[in-house]
């Protein structure tokens, strides 16, 4: 996959882009990473990518002039190398996925790093400033991505949250020691809780099902564990998802539970 991300602080991606699982995923060649200054392409001797609100009122808007030019220069390069389908064939190059960054966009989920992480190509735009020029949104972009209902300064941050989860679900970038299959999200569920040694700490024990080497029995515990959790948490997550007969039953009992629980108190 390769992803290219215009900003116009680069150098705030070097670290994250170099370090744990990026940084690994990129050196096994799994991923290219690169992060362009679009103040290279203001096409103006100050360099100046940004300017005052039509209409009136504060802050700065960004141009799309330097962000269009940015995106068509990208697009006008080798998107890297060619793919074989089965049969020998090229496979069709796919039109990259256009994403701005931005509070106002969907937002981003599990899902949605599943559906990414298909592609072949994804550019990120991170804002700055009071906003964009509404023609990037409306004439360039193929989605909005908010990472939640809160505002940063810039879209590097949130772009850097959308890149770490998508890459870490490319074939091949993670050991199995960290697999993505049982994490919260993936099954549907939160996931299930981990203990590790000691078996005791200050008193606290790990339960006994894990230390009994039954896989099945703990394979068990963890689904009943996630769903409580889930239940517990986020109960909005099981509207929706299909639950086998032994799930519901199990959630019939943590229902129960809560019920008696609420009565003695
Ligand atoms: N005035 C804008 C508004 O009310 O929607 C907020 C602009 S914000 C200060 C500057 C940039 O930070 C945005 O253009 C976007 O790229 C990024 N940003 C801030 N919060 C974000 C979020 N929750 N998700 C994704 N990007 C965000």
């Amino acid at each position: 996959m390769r992803v290219d991300v215009l900003t116009l602080f680069p150098e705030m991606f070097a670290g994250v882009f170099g370090s744990s699982i990026l940084g690994k995923a990129r050196e096994k060649g799994i991923v290219s990473l690169n992060a362009i200054n679009f103040r290279d392409y203001a096409g103006n001797k100050h360099g100046s990518v940004d300017d005052t609100p039509y209409g009136g009122g504060g802050g700065m808007v960004l141009k799309p002039e330097p962000i269009f030019r940015a995106v068509e220069d990208l697009l006008g390069q080798p998107t890297g190398e060619e793919t074989l389908e089965p049969s020998g064939e090229k496979a069709p190059v796919r039109a990259p996925r256009i994403i701005l960054m931005c509070p106002q966009g969907e937002t981003f989920t599990q899902k949605k790093a599943e559906e990414l992480a298909q592609e072949d190509h994804l550019v990120f735009i991170c804002g700055h400033y009071e906003g964009y020029d509404e023609r990037i949104r409306e004439h360039l972009v193929t989605d909005e991505l908010s990472i939640g209902d809160y505002v940063l300064t810039g879209g590097e941050l949130p772009a850097m949250v959308v890149i770490d989860s998508v890459t870490r679900l490319l074939p091949g970038v993670l050991g199995n020691e960290t697999s993505a299959v049982t994490d919260s999200f993936s099954t549907g569920l939160l996931e299930y809780p981990h203990y590790t040694r000691p078996v005791e700490f200050r008193g606290w024990k790990v339960p006994e099902i894990l230390l009994s080497g039954h896989h099945a029995n703990v394979d068990e515990w963890r689904r009943q564990e996630a769903l409580r959790r889930t239940w517990q948490r986020r109960p909005d997550l099981l509207e929706g998802l299909e639950l086998t007969e032994k799930d519901k039953r199990w959630l019939k009992v943590l229902q129960e539970e809560a019920v008696v629980k609420r009565e003695k108190e």
